[in-house]
């Protein structure tokens, strides 16, 4: 689907505001520490944004829509910037599509269980291979659950590459950069992937996969 009618996550008028994360930092303890999500949030989030406008600033000619349109078609973005909204406008938008996908106690169910389900056979099936593409992500990147021509896919990018610069419609994503696990997990980047499965907010997923099929 159009990514123009859908209700952006980064709206125009917004594109420099750190979102807030709608919970405390220690909210997803034990499987995210505090420490980990104030950094995340508060430096590493914040310095796409701060990166983001000092590339945009370079071209007062060019107006952008929402970030959700930058992202879905970087070929717009001025040639000497590109790179730098492609990281900067990327790794906004994944980390202010991520933190809302994240909550404690929220049940596997709705259209989103039932689909996936179909797909891949189980839920611990599809754990297992969303795990390993994540896990498999050389270096820094993104574990990614997409609808792409109205199929579920399991997907992942590199830095802060968003599958909608693809075409395809991102419904549950994972941060896979050492920021996200180093201080809690150090290398072990397996073991932070199956904490992640304790804390997604399947509703939020849910409400992502049914814009996505709409
Ligand atoms: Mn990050």
């Amino acid at each position: 689907m159009n990514v123009m009618t859908k209700e952006p996550i980064i709206k125009a008028n917004n594109l420099y505001t750190l979102p807030e994360l709608g919970y405390s930092y220690d909210a997803l303890e034990p499987h995210i520490d505090a420490k980990t999500m104030e950094i995340h949030h508060t430096k590493h989030h914040q310095a796409y944004i701060n990166n983001l406008k000092g590339a945009l600033e370079k071209h007062s000619d060019y107006k952008p829509g929402s970030l959700d349109e930058i992202i879905s078609d970087l070929s717009r973005v001025p040639e000497d910037i590109r790179t730098a909204v492609r990281n900067n406008g990327g790794g906004h938008y994944n980390h202010s599509f991520f933190w809302p996908l994240l909550k404690t106690g929220v049940a596997f169910e709705g259209d989103i269980a039932d689909a996936i389900k179909a797909k891949y056979g189980s839920y611990e099936e599809f754990q297992k291979k969303f795990s390993t593409a994540a896990a498999g992500q050389f270096g820094s990147g993104w574990g990614w659950l997409v609808v792409s021509g109205g199929e579920l896919e399991i997907m992942s990018t590199a830095n802060q590459d968003n599958p909608l610069s693809q075409g395809k419609m991102p419904v549950l994503g994972v941060d896979v950069w050492e920021h996200a696990y180093y201080l809690k997990y150090q290398n072990r980047r397996p073991d932070y992937l199956q904490a992640f499965f304790n804390i997604i907010n399947w509703q939020k997923v849910n409400e992502h996969f049914l814009k996505a099929v709409k």
